[in-house]
């Protein structure tokens, strides 16, 4: 048996799982702030077009508009400054074979309810390596801290007067990822940088440099408590948006038993 029918009928059977690592998508899934200077991104709005009636009476179908970095959703190359002249950089030309990859979860849930401005080092990511092994190139590196269930939007956002306070990466964690070669980062939180990333050096330095060195982006995630540490397979694959910075996106793990 090939190994492609030895996984579809692991399918079928229930040896391999699916397991939806993405938010429900509405009208009131929360979106990043920003300082007032700068333009704010748009949620999630929803018009019908026809619903079974005389606009359409056989059908019912919405137009929809949003921000592309809204929910769960997709950060490519072209979303930061440093990765604007990258070749391959957009959503229409990243190669659809490199939102496929194992994933590597680190399990940092305890620290971040300790301190929600908890940040992984790179001494936390090689004592994981120490018990699962080096990540691999090509891997999707995701940071399970439980913020997802967060579910009400004043806590997911954790909004105080200095600013947002969430967890996210130490620069010379990124720089050890960027080494590692993985795909990109997922996180459970509405970016891929920690809530107070602004103030860091350099600012934002998840979007700053990952996507400097051509690398991906997944925010909002979910169900990462699902996943084992090492062994699952993720697709992450935006819509093909044309010059597309990012895009929503449907995120699935298949895993074993
Ligand atoms: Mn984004």
């Amino acid at each position: 048996m090939s190994s492609l029918s030895q996984f579809i009928s692991d399918l079928a059977s229930g040896a391999v799982r699916v397991v939806d690592l993405t938010q429900p998508l509405g009208p009131d899934t929360p979106v990043i702030g920003l300082p007032e200077i700068f333009a704010p991104s748009p949620g999630l709005s929803v018009k019908q077009i026809s619903r079974y009636d005389d606009d359409g009476p056989g059908w019912y179908w919405n137009t929809i508009t949003m921000g592309e970095h809204t929910g769960t959703h997709f950060d490519a190359p072209v979303h930061w400054v440093t990765g604007k002249d990258l070749p391959e950089n957009r959503c229409d030309t990243i190669p659809v074979g490199r939102c496929v990859g194992p994933a590597c979860v680190v399990d940092v849930s305890a620290d971040c309810n300790a301190d929600p401005d908890f940040l992984i080092t790179p001494d936390r990511i090689e004592a994981w390596e120490a018990e699962h092994g080096r990540i691999a190139g090509g891997s999707w590196f995701l940071m399970r801290t439980d913020w997802s269930k967060r579910s009400d939007p004043a806590s997911f956002l954790n909004v105080a007067a200095d600013g947002p306070h969430s967890p996210g990466f130490r620069p010379d964690a990124v720089e050890l990822l960027i080494e590692r070669d993985v795909l990109g980062v997922g996180v459970e939180t509405i970016g891929t940088d920690a809530g107070q990333a602004g103030g860091f050096e350099p600012p934002f330095p998840n979007h700053t440099l990952m996507h400097g060195a051509g690398k991906l982006g997944l925010a909002s995630l979910t169900n990462l408590d699902q996943l084992p540490a090492t062994g699952a397979l993720v697709v992450a694959a935006p819509l093909r948006i044309v010059d597309g910075s990012g895009s929503p996106l449907r995120v699935v793990a298949f895993i074993e038993g």
